[in-house]
């Protein structure tokens, strides 16, 4: 990488709280010359979330999808400064923002301030519970890489233990039940995987669970994936069913234990049946909830008392009732779904507003100089040429402020749902075309889709490797 031009005192410190989606692609658009940039994350990289359902079963390897944020910053014009913490309070009227160092291998957490001129507020959000007893004891989410990698534990895990010595018929029907909560398209595509592993690989390796292994979606809606059209969730639960996944729709999940979870089943008469399900592995996929940062600074700012999903926004993303402070992806709400498409097109338009900020600052500050120059002027003829100038650069500054608000252009959505076999509802051209697809062909379209999106070379030769391994050779069946 080139020499890095160092931190700039004069310059205004932006600070960017998170690595995902919203945050690495503003920073990956930014003019760091024009600021003294500062990341908070405690994640020291960049995680491709779809295919983040993949690394459950070992069909991508969970490092393949990790793009090193030092990569990202290092190839920065102006050095970029990365503090490994998590922000745990931001103050709105001190300007700045408190953060949490969890780093320390003997688990000594230390607390620190760092002041801003300007915020981005990009910290995603947690996993809902809707606060139903026993989730978070119990249940394995789905959000992070070592979410994926407990997962893939513990599937083997229940396998292993379901094939040990003297197990009972009872005790191994309940560890090869595979229960996933959540009909979106993470318990979607995970159940599908899961699916395929079991269908692939796990069938072959371990015959004595071919009989038992079931995987089960519980979904409280009437269908699943609802942001599809009908044909497609049609086209999602008929493969499912030829796949023998189980999907059980209008079953809401009340309460979960260590071996079961307690639903309540609308029946087609409308009445509700209480019933009771052991599981071996309980993957919990309900949705996003707001961080705890993220209420705190809502509980600072009147203007935020009447959003519930996250941080309302304008139309240039700053916080409403906040000054210099902005809000990208799953940590604000907006009229839009809370997606890597979303985040990265809202990190793009940021960049565009502060590359365009610097140079409405930077050519206002000439204004100022050469006003300055034709107020002490006595010379005529530099008089009309000063003049000239000031209206020229006028005519630029008005042409940088005219920054349009924030237009989400939607691509259209893409899901796995196992067997290769995929479901597309797609939007081109601004929506002048736009087509409902599934089947195999859709599959290639995903797979093509998601290579070009991943974000550097290295990630996308490593994630088709993988995929080719995963050919040649199948899935790796030991527990790590
Ligand atoms: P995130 O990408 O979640 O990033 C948040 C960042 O903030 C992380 O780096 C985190 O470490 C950091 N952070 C957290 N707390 C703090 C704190 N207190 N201080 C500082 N930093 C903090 N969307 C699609 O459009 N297409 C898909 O195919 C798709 N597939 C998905 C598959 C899965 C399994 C999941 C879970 C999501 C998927 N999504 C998909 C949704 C998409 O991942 C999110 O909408 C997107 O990640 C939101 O981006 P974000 O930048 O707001 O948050
Ligand atoms: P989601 O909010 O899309 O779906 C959660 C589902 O859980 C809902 O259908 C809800 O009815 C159900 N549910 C909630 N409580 C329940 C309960 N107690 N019992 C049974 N079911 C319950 O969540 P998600 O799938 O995690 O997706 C989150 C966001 O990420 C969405 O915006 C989604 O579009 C995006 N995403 C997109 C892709 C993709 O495009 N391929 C993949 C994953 C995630």
């Amino acid at each position: 990488p080139p020499e890095q031009l160092p931190l700039d005192p004069t310059k205004k410190t932006l600070v960017i709280l998170g690595s995902g989606w919203g945050s690495v692609s503003l920073l990956k658009k930014l003019d760091t010359e024009d600021y003294n940039v500062i990341v908070i994350s405690p994640r020291n990289f960049f995680l491709f979330t779809p295919l983040l359902p993949s690394c459950t079963t070992g069909t991508i390897e969970h490092r393949s999808i990790m793009e090193p944020l030092r990569h990202i910053i290092r190839h920065k014009k102006r050095a970029v400064k990365y503090y490994e913490a998590e922000a745990t309070k931001i103050d709105v009227d001190r300007r700045v923002v408190k953060i949490n160092d969890f780093s320390d291998v003997k688990g000594n957490v230390s607390e620190t301030e760092v002041p801003f001129d300007y915020l981005v507020v990009g910290v995603g959000a947690e996993n809902a519970t809707f606060g139903i007893p026993g989730v978070r004891e119990n249940a394995c989410f789905l959000k992070e890489i070592g979410d994926a990698q407990q997962i893939r534990k513990k599937v083997m895990d229940c396998i292993e233990t379901a094939t040990f010595k003297d197990q009972t018929e009872e005790e191994k029907d309940r560890l090869l039940h595979m229960v996933v909560v959540g009909g979106g398209p993470t318990g979607i595509e995970f159940a599908a995987e899961l699916q395929d592993f079991f269908e692939e690989d796990l069938r072959k390796w371990v015959p004595d669970i071919t009989d038992r292994f079931k995987v089960t979606l519980v979904e409280a809606l009437p269908n699943v994936l609802p942001m599809f059209s009908k044909a497609l969730i049609d086209y999602t639960e008929k493969t499912f069913k030829d796949e023998n996944i189980s999907v059980r729709t209008k079953t809401m999940v009340k309460k979960v234990t260590d071996k079961s979870i307690e639903v309540e089943a609308t029946q087609p008469d409308g009445s509700k049946v209480k019933e009771s399900i052991n599981y071996g592995l309980l993957v919990w996929a309900t949705g996003n909830a707001v961080r705890g940062v993220v209420r705190d600074l809502m509980s600072q700012v009147p203007a935020q008392k009447n959003s519930r999903r996250g941080l309302a926004v304008n139309d240039y993303l700053v916080v409403d009732g906040t000054d210099g402070i902005w809000a990208l992806g799953d940590c604000s709400a907006t009229k839009y779904a809370p997606t890597a498409q979303v985040a990265s097109q809202q990190g793009n338009f940021l960049a565009r507003l502060f590359n365009s900020m610097a140079k409405t600052q930077a050519v206002e500050e000439e204004l100022r100089s050469l006003d300055a120059r034709l107020q002490a002027s006595t010379d005529e003829a530099e008089k009309t040429l000063l003049t000239a100038e000031i209206n020229a650069k006028g005519r630029s500054l008005s042409k940088v402020k005219q920054l349009s608000p924030f237009q989400y252009s939607h691509q259209g959505s893409l899901a796995y749902i196992g067997a290769d076999r995929a479901v597309a509802d797609l939007n081109w051209f601004g929506g002048a075309i736009s087509s409902a697809t599934g089947g195999e062909l859709t599959y290639l379209f995903w797979r093509s889709a998601y290579v070009s999106m991943v974000f550097s070379l290295r990630n996308r030769i490593l994630v088709l490797t993988d995929w080719l391994k995963t050919k040649a050779f199948g899935r790796d069946v030991s527990r790590e």
